[in-house]
């Protein structure tokens, strides 16, 4: 039995104003409203976690606990079989540089691996999303969720953001970066764990 949310305000562990616009407008019909990170000047926590769950864990509950509000975390990424799951948690890693993220480097770093690995294609892989809802109380519900599909090269379309343009989800021919938004948002690995989250702990 899940824990139910009770309050009217909720805290989104994320200092990324894309999830907390997309999480908002998720929870808007029940009347929850929604703050960020960054409006409640919070720092970033390090994530050293060795999963999905634990790292979405250790930022839900930081904020949680400087709050007193319950908290909501994100932490997703990109595993290729043929790479041992890698990127994986280290996904936002891979693009990092001294002037920021640059995600074509890691989407050329992913290829590159790939064709150093001499895996055959289909370059299987999944799209990972874990959401965390953690209260003061130490209590917490977690909700993974999962899009699979085939990393390709070369990079097409420029929609989306991250790893899109590589990656083509079961089912479809085009990749995440050429989808048109909704449809993306309909069937990606954060709507799974979004749908089970609400079903879980709102409706
Ligand atoms: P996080 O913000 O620490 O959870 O990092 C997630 C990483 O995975 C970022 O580098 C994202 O670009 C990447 N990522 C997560 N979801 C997607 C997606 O839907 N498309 C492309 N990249 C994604």
């Amino acid at each position: 039995m899940t824990r139910r949310f009770q309050g009217d305000r909720l805290l989104v562990a994320t200092h990324n104003n894309g999830k907390l616009e997309e999480i908002s407008a998720l929870l808007e019909p029940f009347g929850v409203s929604v703050a960020g990170a960054a409006d409640m000047d919070l720092p970033e926590p390090v994530e050293d976690g060795t999963t999905f769950v634990e790292n979405a864990r250790i930022k839900a509950h930081a904020a949680a606990q400087a709050t007193g509000l319950p908290a909501l975390s994100d932490d997703s990424g990109i595993e290729i079989d043929a790479l041992d799951g890698a990127p994986g948690v280290y996904t936002a890693d891979w693009a990092e540089t001294e002037t920021g993220r640059d995600f074509v480097m890691a989407m050329i770093r992913a290829h590159d691996a790939l064709q150093a690995s001499g895996a055959p294609e289909p370059w299987t892989a999944r799209f990972c999303c874990t959401l965390v809802l953690a209260w003061p109380d130490g209590h917490d519900e977690v909700f993974p969720g999962v899009m699979a599909g085939r990393v390709v090269w070369p990079m097409r379309g420029d929609q989306g953001h991250g790893y899109d343009p590589i990656f083509v989800p079961d089912g479809y021919d085009v990749t995440f970066g050429e989808m048109d938004r909704w449809e993306k948002n309909r069937i990606s690995h954060r709507a799974d764990a979004f749908a089970k989250l609400v079903a879980g702990c709102f409706d």
